[in-house]
């Protein structure tokens, strides 16, 4: 039960600060920069964004959640009512298009969280981060030394 209880919790925060875009560790500072890129760091805490790798999943889930329903949806009206083509043009493509795209914030703001809150990554490859990150740490405190 209790166990329940923070897997709820943990649900609730992801979905919180996903969908406002906010940082999953303070809940005050920004996840975005602009309406898709991420930010380096929190402006609040300084979580660093680097773990975050959402890749083209916010596509993916857009595609299944809305394209894939919204094609079926467009073919049924065609097949039967046959519209004319203005049809499409003022209704069916920019019902696809904006359907598409005004989620993926949402979903790209979901997916970091939830990477964040479950500490998340690729299996396998915790060497090649924990080396990847060393590196451009190296090179970022020597950039600063000069
Ligand atoms: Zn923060």
């Amino acid at each position: 039960m209790i166990r329940n209880d923070v897997g709820n919790e943990k649900l609730r925060w992801i979905l919180k600060s996903g969908w406002q875009g906010l940082c999953p560790e303070c809940g005050k500072g920004h996840m975005f920069r602009s309406w898709l890129q991420l930010a380096k760091q929190c402006d609040n805490c300084g979580l660093d964004y680097k773990f975050a790798s959402p890749d083209d999943g916010p596509a993916f889930f857009s595609q299944m959640i809305v394209a894939f329903p919204f094609t079926f949806l467009i073919l049924w009206l065609e097949i039967a009512y046959d519209p004319p083509i203005w049809v499409h043009l003022v209704f069916s493509i920019p019902l696809m298009v904006l359907g598409c795209v005004l989620p993926l914030r949402a979903i790209k703001g979901w997916l970091v969280a939830s990477q964040y809150v479950n500490k998340a990554q690729e299996s396998g490859t915790e060497h090649l981060w924990a080396k990847l990150h060393a590196r451009e740490k190296r090179e970022a405190d020597e950039r600063r030394d000069d």
